[in-house]
């Protein structure tokens, strides 16, 4: 890759020193704003005892009070349209995205024009570090809804400065179509997509992915882009080199970790509009953001004139790869997700996140395809996992049970629990084209596909 090797060099070297001053700076300036602005924080800080003045640095963070997407969420019921934690005048909103729970009312998260810059920017940076390039066309495939990642993502692509062409989901067959005549560089997606594309010009279509011409996929929304037997699939089914290019959460940021030539986890990009801690989820306890430690991200906005969060829990559980620079000469920690902490199974007292079992049964190929469910029949902790797999394409009819066999020992070995697999033929579990349902709870009557 020649050129330019970051979107914004001096925020992306910055020492571990001066990037402290500044949001020690920009803390005690979010914090003081939110008392003038938000009488929802007056009154949070008063109750939990705390004057505000006296945060003078990230370390004093400890003293305030968590918030939760539940509690913002009621908020906004009793003050609508966007609760009074929200700081900014109508008249200075530009846009509002919402994003969904487990109940069914949204949470509204909004921006004014210079938060709206700024989450640009940090999806720039994030882009640019994962390899697009102003000369990429890029064919965007989120979905363009009251979801961040279609309009504000796009956004963040075309601030880099790539010609970005909004595809949306659903909408397979126009992606085919226009790729002829656009001749698009780039997918922006979650991973599984391209592959669900693929499956679906080879059926219906009669025609091989690679003839799309992509040279780079630029993956989000699912684990899959970290994956290397995910990665292989993506190189061997359409030719292009996969990239794990967008994390970040809605009420936040949308887009504010990708990772870097160097490859080793994503890095952080949110600098200057969020501060991290990392806690015990059980606990609320604070873990020392340091190399090889593990725990639940929770964000602290800074810079933000709309909808500021202070120590909003995401429930985002990481292990940190590395605090110290990284090859690529970047300075920001990188991290790997494990996975959401109400995701997590408790499995004989071992907890077990679907992400890890997605990890191993892509690592399982071509046992498997890759694709899997898991079947949840009771809240609370499970006896064993209970495994459907899509057996792989040249597995024998005779040689089923040897493979059930092998997956159950693959559970025990790697994630230490035990599990019960039942095979089924390859392409029989759906795969979305959004994101691919892989946790049936079929005690909250789910229907099993
Ligand atoms: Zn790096």
């Amino acid at each position: 890759m020649g050129g330019r090797r970051y979107w914004d060099e001096a925020v992306e070297t910055m020492s571990a020193d001066e990037r402290r001053r500044d949001d020690n700076r920009d803390l005690a300036a979010q914090l003081a704003y939110c008392r003038e602005e938000s009488a929802f924080y007056r009154r949070r800080l008063a109750e939990a005892g705390v004057d505000p003045a006296a945060v003078r640095s990230v370390d004093d963070l400890a003293h305030l009070p968590f918030s939760t997407k539940d509690e913002l969420r009621a908020e906004q019921v009793q003050h609508p349209p966007l609760g009074e934690y929200q700081c900014a005048p109508m008249k200075d909103i530009v846009r509002i995205h919402g994003t969904s729970g487990t109940t069914g009312r949204m949470l509204l998260t909004s921006m004014t024009a210079a938060d709206a810059e700024l989450v640009a920017e940090c999806g720039a940076r994030s882009l640019w570090s994962a390899g697009m390039r102003p000369d990429d066309v890029v064919f965007h495939v989120f979905n363009y809804s009251v979801y961040s990642g279609g309009v504000t993502d796009h956004l963040s692509a075309e601030r880099l400065g790539a010609a970005v062409m909004p595809i949306g989901v659903g909408n397979s067959q126009a992606f085919v179509e226009l790729a002829g005549q656009a001749k698009p560089t780039a997918v922006h997606s979650t991973p599984s997509y391209p592959l669900y594309l693929a499956r679906k010009m080879r059926s219906e279509m009669g025609r091989d992915a690679h003839e799309l011409g992509l040279r780079k996929g630029f993956f989000g929304g699912e684990p899959g882009a970290g994956i290397p037997a995910v990665q292989q699939q993506l190189r061997d089914e359409l030719g292009l080199e996969p990239f794990d290019a967008n994390y970040g959460l809605s009420e936040v940021i949308s887009l504010f970790a990708a990772e870097c030539d160097q490859r080793d986890g994503l890095h952080f990009f949110g600098q200057g509009a969020v501060i991290i801690e990392l806690i015990q989820p059980e606990t609320g306890k604070v873990v020392p953001l340091a190399t090889g430690v593990e725990g639940e991200m929770v964000y602290t906005s800074i810079n933000r004139q709309a909808t500021p969060l202070i120590r909003y829990r995401s429930g985002d559980v990481v292990h940190i790869i590395s605090d110290a620079p990284c090859g690529c000469g970047r300075t920001s920690f990188r991290f790997r997700v494990l996975g959401r902490s109400d995701d997590m199974l408790w499995v004989r007292g071992v907890n077990v996140f679907p992400r890890a079992v997605e990890q191993l049964m892509a690592a399982m190929r071509p046992l498997t395809t890759g694709n899997f469910q898991i079947i949840v029949p009771s809240p609370g902790a499970l006896d064993h996992l209970d495994l459907r797999v899509e057996h792989g394409l040249d597995v024998a009819e005779a040689d089923l049970a040897a493979v059930a066999q092998r997956l159950q020992a693959a559970c025990s070995e790697h994630l230490r629990a035990p599990a019960q697999v039942t095979l089924v033929p390859p392409e029989s579990l759906p795969v979305s084209e959004r994101k691919t349902r892989r946790v049936i709870r079929t005690y909250l009557d789910e229907p099993v596909p």
